[in-house]
C-alpha cells in the first residue's frame, strides 16, 4: 500500500492541530478545512494549505461531505483524517471517501455501522459474548411498552436515544410517577439532537464508574488493548477529567476487560483506534456502555503511559502497516488529562465565548497543553467551548496530581471565563484524591466545587 503524503483534517480546534503536529513528525503535508467563524483560527495557521468551506453552522461547513471531499480533490490530498466529532463517526462518510479513492483514516464504514446505533452494538455485543447493561436491544415502539418493560426489570432505569452521544436524550427514571414527561423529553432532545427519536431502556447502574479500554486494530485483524481510563469524573454525563490507570483496576480486572474489549472489536472487523467503554458496578462487575469508533479526546492519557502516538499509529494502520506490538505495554507511572472549557460555572457553566486577550499555558516537565486557541483569537459560539486539553504525568498518581494543579495555576486566561478553577477544585477534593469517585462524584459535589 502507497505511504500517505498528505492529509487532510476535516476538524477544528485543539483536535486538528494534534493531528497535524504528528503528520508533521511524520514529514506528512496538512490541509485544514475552516468555516466562516473560523478564518483566524489557529488550526488553519497550523496546516500547510487552508480551505474555506462554509458559513459559521457545522452543518453548512464541518460536516459537509462534498464540499470535504472536494477540497480533498483540490488540494490533492491522499487521506483524510476526521479527528473527534463532526464527521468522524459517519460511515457514509467513510463510503463517500472510498468512492473517491481518498483514504479515511479510521475503522471501515462496515464496523461503524455495527458499532453507531446503540440498539444494534448491544445486539452484535451480545452475540458476542461481551457482557451489556441490561436492557433491551431495540427501540421499544410505544409508551406502554416502554412502562411494561421498565417494571420488568426495575426501577430505577436509563431511557437512551439509540442514536445518542453527548451525554443527549438520557433521562434517570425512578418510577412510573415520572415515567411519562421523562419519555417525552428523551424523545424530543433525541429527535432533535440526532434526527432520529428511537429511545431504549438500560437498568439505571447506581454510582457505576466510567472505565474505558483502548483498543487498536491493524488490517490484517491482529487486535490489541492498550490498557484503561477511568473517565468517572463526568457532569451531565460528561467527561471532565481522565486518568490512567484507573484507581480501582486490580491486575485481574484490567486483563479481563481488555480480553472483552478485543472480542468486541474482532466481533466487528475492526480497524485502528477505537475505544470500547465500560461500566463498572460497586460489586466490579463490568458492562458493555457503547464502543467509540474514531480517536477520543483523553487519548493523550494513554499516550503518556505507553510511550505511543496514537494518531502515528492510525496513520500506519491506515497505509496498511502491521501493528507494531503485539500485546498491551505495562502502564509506565500515572497520566491526568483535565478539560478546559470556555464556560462559566458560577452562572450553571454556561458557555462564555469571546475574544482572549491573553494567554499563557502551561509547560514545564511531563505536562502537555494541547490548546486550540491563541491571544487575540475570539472563541466562536458554534462550536464545541473546549479551548484546551491540558494532561500530564506523573511516577505516581499522587505525583500527577501535584503537577496537574501546579500546571492548571500557570494558566492565563483573559478576557473570557473558563472553568480552570473548577478544575483545581476537582483535583483537591478528597474524594478525588481518595481514588474510589464514581460517576456521581461530580453532581454530588456540585456545591462544594464552586
Ligand atoms: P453518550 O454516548 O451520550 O456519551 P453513554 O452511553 O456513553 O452516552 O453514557 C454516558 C454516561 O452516562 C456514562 O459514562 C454514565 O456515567 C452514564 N450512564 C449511561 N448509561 C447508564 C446506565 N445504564 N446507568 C448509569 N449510568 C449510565
Amino acid at each position: 500500500m502507497p505511504k500517505i503524503r498528505k492529509v487532510l483534517v476535516a476538524n477544528r480546534g485543539e483536535i486538528a492541530i494534534r493531528v497535524m503536529r504528528t503528520c508533521k513528525d511524520l514529514g506528512i503535508a496538512t490541509v485544514a478545512v475552516y468555516s466562516e467563524a473560523d478564518r483566524s483560527a489557529l488550526h488553519v495557521r497550523t496546516a500547510d494549505q487552508a480551505y474555506l468551506v462554509g458559513p459559521p453552522p457545522s452543518r453548512e461547513s464541518y460536516l459537509v461531505q462534498e464540499r470535504i471531499l472536494e477540497v480533498a480533490k483540490q488540494s490533492g490530498a491522499d487521506a483524510i483524517h476526521p479527528g473527534y466529532g463532526f464527521l468522524s463517526e459517519n460511515a457514509s462518510f467513510v463510503r463517500a471517501c472510498e468512492k473517491a479513492g481518498i483514504t479515511f483514516i479510521g475503522p471501515p464504514a462496515a464496523a461503524m455501522d455495527a458499532m453507531g446505533e446503540k440498539t444494534r452494538a448491544r445486539a452484535n455485543m451480545i452475540k458476542a459474548g461481551v457482557p451489556v447493561v441490561p436492557g433491551t436491544t431495540e427501540p421499544i415502539g410505544t409508551i406502554e411498552e416502554a412502562r411494561e418493560y421498565a417494571q420488568k426489570i426495575g426501577f430505577p432505569i436509563m431511557l437512551k436515544a439509540a442514536g445518542g452521544g453527548g451525554g443527549k436524550g438520557m433521562r434517570r427514571v425512578e418510577g412510573l410517577g415520572d415515567f411519562d414527561s421523562a419519555w417525552r423529553s428523551a424523545k424530543s432532545e433525541a429527535m432533535s439532537s440526532f434526527g432520529n427519536d428511537a429511545v431504549y431502556i438500560e437498568k439505571y447502574l447506581e454510582k457505576p464508574h466510567h472505565v474505558e479500554i483502548q483498543v487498536f486494530a491493524d488490517q490484517y485483524g491482529n487486535t490489541i488493548h492498550l490498557n484503561e481510563r477511568e473517565c468517572s469524573a463526568q457532569r451531565r454525563h460528561q467527561k471532565v477529567v481522565e486518568e490512567t490507570p484507573s484507581p480501582i483496576l486490580t491486575p485481574e480486572l484490567r486483563a479481563k476487560m481488555g480480553e472483552v474489549a478485543v472480542k468486541a472489536a474482532k466481533a466487528v472487523n475492526y480497524v485502528g483506534a477505537g475505544t470500547v467503554e465500560f461500566l463498572v458496578d460497586v460489586h466490579r462487575n463490568f458492562y458493555f456502555l457503547e464502543m467509540n469508533t474514531r480517536l477520543q479526546v483523553e487519548h493523550p492519557v494513554t499516550e503518556w503511559v505507553t510511550g505511543l502516538d496514537l494518531v502515528a499509529m492510525q496513520i500506519r494502520a491506515a497505509e496498511g502497516e502491521k501493528l507494531p506490538l503485539f500485546e498491551a505495554p505495562t502502564p509506565r507511572g500515572h497520566a491526568i488529562e483535565v478539560r478546559v472549557y470556555a464556560e462559566d460555572p458560577a452562572r450553571n457553566f454556561m458557555p462564555s465565548p469571546g475574544k482572549i486577550h491573553a494567554l499563557r499555558v502551561p509547560s514545564g516537565p511531563n505536562v502537555r497543553d494541547d490548546s486550540g486557541v491563541f491571544a487575540g483569537f475570539t472563541v466562536p459560539n458554534y462550536y464545541d467551548p473546549m479551548i484546551s486539553k491540558l494532561s500530564v504525568w506523573g511516577a505516581t498518581r499522587e505525583e500527577a496530581i501535584a503537577r496537574a494543579k501546579r500546571a492548571l495555576s500557570e494558566y492565563v486566561v483573559k478576557g473570557i471565563t473558563t472553568n480552570i478553577r473548577y478544575l483545581h477544585g476537582i483535583l483537591s477534593h478528597p474524594e478525588f484524591v481518595g481514588g474510589d469517585y464514581d460517576t456521581s462524584f461530580l453532581t454530588r459535589q456540585h456545591t462544594e466545587l464552586l
